[in-house]
C-alpha cells in the first residue's frame, strides 16, 4: 500500500491567469482597474515606519476592523465575520454550515469554487440548471436541502435578481443556512443585508476585491445573525486564529472611510460598462444584462474561443470557460474607458476581416 492511497485527492479550482507581462490589458479576473482609496496608499507608506510591529501577532478577533465594518454596514459588531478574501469566508461557511446528509443546492452555472469546496469537505450537493436565458430558477430552491448558496448578481452571467426574489428562497429554507454571495453587488444590485435581522439562517458575503480595488489585500466579510457569526468564528478559531495580518487590518479600514472615492470608481465602471455594451452590440455581440464589473458576451458568428485566443495575441486577456453551455461566451472584465476602447478597436478590426 502506498501512502498515496491515504491522500485526500481533490480537483482544485482554477483561477484566471495572472500573466507576468505588465504591458497587457487584463480583463480576465474581474479586478478593479482603479487604484485603492488614496488613504490606503498613505497608510502603507506610514506603516513602513512601524514595521517593527510585525514581530507581534495581529489581533485574533480583528476588533478594530470589525468596528469599522459595523459602522459602515450599520450592524452590531457581533454580526460581522472577517476572512482572507471572501473565498476564505465562503470556505469557512461551507465547513461550518453545510453538515447534513441532504444536498446543498446551487446553480449549475455559478462561481465554480462552490463545487470544489463541496467536494473537498465531502458535502453532498446538487447543481440546479439555469434556464435558457441564464437565469436562476427560483422554484428549484424550494425543497429539502442541507444548505443553499446563491450568487447575486450571479457569475459569470452578471444577472441580478431583486432582494424580494432572493428573500423568497430564504423564506422557503428556514431549516438550513442560506448563503448569498454578493461579490458584485456594489455594481448595481440590491443587497440582502437588510434581511439579516429577519432571518437568522442568512449569511451575506461581501469582498474588498472587486468594488474596493483590493484583490491583492485579501479581505472578505460575512454578515449574519449573532448565532451564525459565532458558529463561523468557532470554526475559524479551530483552523487558524490569526488570519488577517496587522497592516491589512488598517488598510481595509481606510478603504471603508473613503465613500466618495469608492462611489466615484464604481460609477466610472458602470458608465464604461454601458458604453462597452453598446459598442459590442454594434459589433454583433449579444450580452446578458450585467449588474457587475464584467460582461458575458457572445458573438453572432465568431466562436468565443477564437476571439479569446486572438485577443491574447494582442495582449488583451479575457476569461473563457471551456464548459458546457457557457463555452460560446467570453467573460470580459470592465476595465478603464481607455482599455475598453482598445478592446473594441481590436475586435472591430478583427471582425472586419473575419
Ligand atoms: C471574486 C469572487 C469571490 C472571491 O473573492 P475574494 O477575492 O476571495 O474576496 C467570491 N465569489 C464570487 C462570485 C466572486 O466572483
Amino acid at each position: 500500500m502506498s501512502w498515496e492511497n491515504k491522500v485526500r485527492k481533490v480537483v482544485p479550482y482554477v483561477p484566471g491567469e495572472q500573466p507576468k507581462a505588465t504591458n497587457i490589458i487584463k480583463l480576465n479576473t474581474n479586478e478593479n482597474p482603479y487604484p485603492p482609496a488614496p488613504g490606503v496608499k498613505k497608510a502603507m507608506e506610514e506603516y513602513t515606519k512601524r514595521s517593527e510591529e510585525l514581530r507581534l501577532y495581529p489581533s485574533p478577533t480583528v476588533e478594530n476592523l470589525v468596528r469599522e465594518l459595523a459602522d459602515y454596514y450599520k450592524l452590531p459588531e457581533d454580526q460581522i465575520f472577517v476572512g482572507v478574501g471572501s473565498d476564505d469566508v465562503l470556505a469557512t461557511a461551507f465547513l461550518t454550515f453545510f453538515n447534513s446528509e441532504k444536498p446543498v443546492a446551487f446553480p449549475d452555472i455559478t462561481y465554480s469554487f462552490y463545487e470544489v469546496w463541496a467536494q473537498l469537505y465531502n458535502i453532498p450537493y446538487v447543481r440546479k440548471p439555469l434556464d435558457e436565458n441564464f437565469k436562476i430558477v427560483q422554484e428549484d430552491y424550494f425543497g429539502e436541502f442541507g444548505g443553499v448558496i446563491i450568487t447575486n448578481p450571479n457569475a459569470p452571467t452578471g444577472i441580478a435578481e431583486s432582494r424580494d426574489w432572493v428573500e423568497e428562497i430564504i423564506r422557503k429554507n428556514s431549516d438550513c443556512v442560506v448563503i448569498v454571495d454578493e461579490a458584485y453587488v456594489d455594481f448595481g444590485a440590491e443587497t440582502c443585508i437588510p434581511l439579516i435581522n429577519q432571518y437568522d439562517n442568512l449569511l451575506v458575503v461581501h469582498t474588498f476585491s472587486k468594488s474596493r480595488s483590493l484583490a491583492g489585500l485579501r479581505v472578505g466579510v460575512g454578515m449574519g445573525s449573532k448565532k451564525l457569526i459565532k458558529y463561523l468564528n468557532d470554526v475559524k478559531f479551530s483552523v487558524n486564529s490569526y488570519t488577517i495580518n496587522r497592516p491589512t487590518l488598517e488598510y481595509a479600514a481606510l478603504s471603508l472611510r473613503d465613500e466618495a472615492y469608492f462611489r466615484e470608481c464604481v460609477d466610472k465602471i458602470c458608465a464604461t460598462r454601458a458604453w462597452t455594451m453598446e459598442e459590442l452590440g454594434k459589433l454583433g455581440f449579444t450580452m446578458t444584462d450585467s449588474k457587475t464589473n464584467f460582461l458575458f458576451a457572445k458573438h453572432e458568428t465568431v466562436p468565443a474561443e477564437e476571439l479569446f485566443e486572438m485577443l491574447k495575441t494582442k495582449g488583451i486577456y479575457v476569461r473563457y470557460f471551456k464548459a458546457p453551455r457557457i463555452n460560446e461566451y467570453l467573460r470580459i472584465t470592465v476595465g478603464t474607458q481607455d482599455e475598453m476602447e482598445t478592446l473594441v478597436q481590436v475586435l472591430k478590426e478583427y471582425l472586419a476581416k473575419a
